[in-house]
Parts: structure tokens; sequence; C-alpha cells
């Protein structure tokens, strides 16, 4: 005996209203004529939204905003000729946009040998989301409509998944690191991509995490509130114009961004891009580096990169000038050391700052140290001193390192070693360099030894040694050696052996801590 299931019937409209249903579609946005008023009706039965519009053209603006709102598109229903050809307007703005929206026209009436055309609704909602999102058009043949068939003669699709999330090429994301740290004014633009990738957690930690200026599009405007310290909207011209190396979060380099020409950008202005669509890529500008892939993941790809590369100068003594005492003694010596530690650390005392001086000497940091350590014991105990030391620039007083344990003064060395004069090589390509020949040969005459261990120096004579490569282990390390009054410390600091100084010219921000 047959049920009453298998006697049912249903309409095309009620079958298109459930694959709509089926994918998760929930508003409809229409102007309604033969042959389309039953599927909007069908569709409303089956609590799809239905927003009878008065043109087909601000139904579509409206269906496309749904899909940039939700990420599920929005339905713009029209009737087939004059319908159709009002809803373009909203159609273009929605793939210039890069919006999903699905569009529903209704035809004359066809054959039913076409009826496959059922079929299109799934394939429609998905490529209106995945990859790079936007407008597709589905089209209704009028018998469809209002033919009956058996309800179990109908499959419909299952709703398609969220679109696949891609992630960029891992040697891309590490080239971007780089250059986004050896920025001297580096701007993040952050576009409308951004907001539909729903990037902002990420993005704002990057911001903040990087200390980097950025500047919305108008609507990547509240991706990142409008009022975060380092948002420069206000001074977008400037930004535009000074900048050396921009990052497109999701933003086109059309006119709206003047096209990444000068004169309203640097000449040499290196662009990242990041985007989900690879023909966007390269447009307008030859970028530096391009991140092919979804914003929030390729984000969350460069936040993790950061986190891992080795620190630079700035980076430390960021973290250094947080913490000394006011009244401390600051030694220093080296090239890149003194020139950049001179920038960041702050004296607020006169006499308290004593460095290589008028001739450039190398090798007299840690006589000063041990002078200005002698002296505090007597007149103002507790004072501390901090030698800061280069690596190169420690070699040629090392030993005296024997002197402060001798009369335990507790003094604190800091070396930031970067294995050479000026800048060495990791221990990567020294390893990779002796293979082509004996290190008098082949060996840079600036490079020293890679990953030297200084602070054994110290603990050889009974003072405390720390071996850092992160914020977090020179923050601890720091912090126990100033605790302890009793013993000297020497903290020996790993940074990037190619790392140089940058001018800390930013007029609209000072980026210190990368
Ligand atoms: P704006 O007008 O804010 O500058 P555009 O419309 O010019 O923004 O650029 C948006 C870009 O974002 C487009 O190139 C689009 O391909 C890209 N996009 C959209 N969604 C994503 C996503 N999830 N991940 C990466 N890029 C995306
Ligand atoms: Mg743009």
């Amino acid at each position: 005996a047959r049920s009453d299931r298998d006697m049912e019937q249903v309409s095309g409209a009620e079958v298109i209203a459930q694959a709509l249903k089926t994918q998760h579609v929930e508003y409809m946005f229409g102007v309604v004529g033969i042959p389309v008023i039953e599927i909007a009706v069908a569709a409303q039965k089956m609590g799809i939204r239905y927003v009878g519009m008065r043109n087909e053209q601000a139904a579509c603006y409206a269906a496309s905003a749904i899909g940039y709102l939700t990420g599920r598109p929005g339905v713009c229903l029209v009737v087939s000729g004059p319908g159709l050809i009002h809803a373009l307007g909203g159609m273009a703005n929605a793939n210039m946009n890069c919006w999903p929206v699905v569009v529903i026209g209704g035809s004359s009436e066809r054959s039913q040998e076409t009826m496959g055309a059922f079929q299109e609704f799934p394939q429609a909602v998905r490529s209106s989301i995945y990859g790079r999102p936007g407008a597709c058009y589905v089209d209704i043949p009028a018998d469809f409509v209002n033919l009956e068939v058996n309800v179990n003669s109908i499959k419909f699709m299952e709703r398609c998944l969220p679109p696949p999330v891609s992630m960029a090429e891992t040697s891309a994301v590490c080239a971007a690191a780089s250059v986004i740290r050896n920025a001297k004014k580096p701007l993040l633009i952050i576009g409308k991509g951004a907001a539909y990738a729903h990037a902002e957690e990420h993005l704002r930690r990057l911001v903040e995490q990087c200390k980097l200026p950025f500047l919305p599009t108008p609507m990547g405007k509240g991706v990142i509130p409008d009022n975060h310290p380092n948002c420069v909207a206000a001074a977008r011209s400037r930004a535009l114009q000074f900048a050396d190396v921009i990052v497109l979060f999701g933003a086109r380099l059309n006119w709206i961004l003047h096209f990444g020409l000068p004169p309203r950008y640097q000449p040499d202005v290196k662009f990242i891009q990041v985007d989900i669509c690879a023909e966007e890529l390269g447009n307008n500008v030859k970028p530096a580096v391009t991140l092919l892939g979804d914003i929030n993941a390729v984000t969350k790809q460069e936040l993790a990169s950061q986190k891992s590369l080795p620190m630079n100068y700035y980076t430390v003594f960021y973290h250094v000038q947080e913490q000394l005492p006011r009244d401390c003694f600051v030694v220093s010596e080296g090239a890149n050391t003194m020139d950049i530690g001179r920038t960041v650390l702050q004296n607020y005392l006169p006499r308290h700052r004593l460095d290589a001086g008028t001739f450039g000497t190398m090798g007299v940091g840690l006589g000063f140290a041990i002078a200005a350590a002698v002296m505090a014991k007597d007149r103002s105990p507790g004072q501390r001193v901090i030698c800061v030391e280069g690596d190169s620039a420690f070699g040629f007083s090392g030993m005296e390192v024997e002197t402060i344990c001798r009369y335990n003064l507790p003094i604190i060395l800091l070396v930031v070693n970067n294995n050479g004069i000026y800048q060495g090589f990791d221990a990567d390509s020294w390893e990779e360099m002796l293979k082509s020949g004996d290190a008098t040969a082949v060996a840079p005459p600036a490079c020293l030894l890679p990953n030297s261990h200084y602070e054994q120096v110290m603990t050889a004579f009974g003072g405390k040694g720390y071996f850092v490569q992160t914020p977090e282990e020179l923050r601890k390390s720091l912090s126990e050696s100033l605790a302890d009054t009793t013993k000297p410390s020497l903290i020996n600091i790993m940074i990037e052996p190619q790392a140089t100084r940058k001018p800390q010219d930013f007029h609209w921000l000072t980026r210190s801590n990368m």
C-alpha cells in the first residue's frame, strides 16, 4: 500500500524554496511577477524572509549586502527580461565588491528535458561564496515553477560547507615577516575583504604585537576600531605617501587607493598583498611578497612567524628599557648596540652614561662598569650598573669578568649577540660556508663564531649566566638579575645576525618592540 507521503506532490516553487532553505539561505529580496511570485510565497512558507522591493536593482543591492554581512548569499528574486536587466546593476556591484549573491530569475516555459536546472541551486550558492565571493544567476523556466512532481522524486543537495580556508605558502609568510620587521615606516591597509573574512581578532593582535600603524579603507572601518591608537586614518595621505612597506589585507590597489602609484606613494614602496584571489595579486604594482589565502588564516600564520623570529636591537632595548631603574649607570659599547641603545635607553641623571666616547674606543666598557660599581658600593649602595655590550665589544675586555667576580660587583652585563662585528652569520650559513673552504679563506672578516656562549665566561667565575633567545627569556633573566643585588650576571642575548638599525622617525607612531 502506498503511504500518503508517496502520493504527495510538490511544486517547482516549493522545491526551489526547500533547496534554498537547505543551503541555509535566510533572506530573499525581490520584485515579483509572473512566473516567480509562487517562489516568493513558497520561500516565505519555508521560513525564508521575503522583502518586496520597488526595483530589482535595490533588491539586488540588499541581497548582496546580506551576503557580505552574513557570509551566506541573499537571494534576489526577479522576473526575466526587464527584471533581470534591472538586477544587473546590483550583480555588477556585488561582483566588484566581491560579495556573494544569488539572483534567481524566471524565464518563459520550456520543455521538461532541462529539469536538471534544479540541481543548479547548490552549485549557485557554493560558487557565490567559494574563492572570491561574487554574484551568480539561476534561471528558472516558468513551467518549472508550477510543475508538480512527487516528493520522493526530489533529492536536495546537502548544504554546501563554508568555503574551505586556504593558507599562504610558508616561505611567503616568512618573507613577509622579514620585510615588515625591517620596515622603517610600515603601514597596514585593512579592506572590506578583511571584514568579510572576520579577521578582526587576529589583525588587532598583529597591529598591537608588532606596533604597526593601520589605515582602514571606507568599508574596512571598524575591523579594528577607528579610535585605536594605531589608527592613522586622520593622516591618510601622509601615511600612504611616506610608508616604505604597505601590507594590504583584503583591499585592492584600485582608484580608492590611487592604484598604488606615485605621487601618492613612494616610488619604491614595498607592497605585501594578502588576498584570496590570485588574479588580484600583482595588479598595478609589482608586489614584494604575495600571500594567497584567507585573510584570517594568513594573519594567524603571520602572527606565529613574528613570534618565532629572532629578536632585533629594538626588541631587546625596548624590553631592557622597561625594567631599568631610573638611577642606574648605563655603560655601553659596540657599533649598532651602542648607537641604537643610546636612542632607546633613557638616562635621567648626569654622569650616569659611559660609552666608547670621543675616541670611539672598544674595550672600555668593563673597566668603566667596574669603576662605577666600585664607586656605587661606597657612595650609593644598591645603585645598579648595567653594561650593554656588543658581542665584538665584549671580546676586547671579557676577561675583566674575572675581576668583577673577584670583587663581587653586582654588575649586569648584557651582551647583544649578533655573531659578528656589525653583522654576522647564523649557524646554518656558517656551516654552509665552511663547506666551501677553510675559514681563513672564506669567512667574512666581520663574522664571529655563531651562538658563542659568552654567558659561560660569567659562570666560569661563579656569577650568573643566561642564554636568551626570546623577549620572555630576556624579561625574566633581567628581572632576576636586577632582583639579585649580591651577584654579577651576564645575559647573552641572541638577536638576528643580520639585524640593522633603522631610524625611529615615524612621524605618526613610534614602533619600538617588534
Ligand atoms: P576595499 O574597497 O576595502 O579596498 P576591495 O573590495 O578593494 O576592498 O578588496 C577586497 C579584497 O578582499 C578582494 O580582492 C577579495 O578578493 C578579497 N577577499 C574577500 N574575502 C577574502 C578572504 N576571506 N580572504 C582573503 N581575501 C579576501
Ligand atoms: Mg580597495
